[in-house]
């Protein structure tokens, strides 16, 4: 999955918890991104910044937060925060594997203004 395609799903959910909500205005959209999806930040805002136009996102901040990836270590089980390409155990120097902590894509808030 691409930026374009991932944008395209936080649009449209964004617009449907506006619609259901009766929102006057979406004031901001915060999502949530491991870093290993690779997704990029410009990317991403660019994206949005196109499909906003002619909706009634216009107006909408998008706020990004990166997700540290996480791996365990396959020798003792300690679980770290990646740092840089290694995959090295800081503990024993042991091989590690990938966890799940890295891999999200969510929405964490929509941030809406009701009309009352
Ligand atoms: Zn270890």
């Amino acid at each position: 999955m691409h930026e374009y395609s991932a944008v395209e799903q936080i649009v449209k959910i964004a617009l449907h918890t506006a619609a259901e909500h009766q929102a006057g205005k979406v004031i901001a959209v915060s999502i949530a991104i491991g870093e290993l999806t690779g997704f990029a930040e410009e990317s991403l805002q660019f994206y949005f910044d196109i499909m906003k136009k002619d909706t009634p996102l216009i107006d909408t901040v998008l706020n990004i937060r990166y997700i540290a990836p996480r791996l365990k270590c396959s020798r003792c089980g300690h679980v770290f925060e990646r740092e840089g390409r290694s995959f090295d155990c800081p503990e024993c120097g042991g091989k590690s594997a990938p966890t799940g902590t890295g891999t999200e894509f969510f929405i964490e808030n929509i941030e809406i203004e009701t009309d009352e």
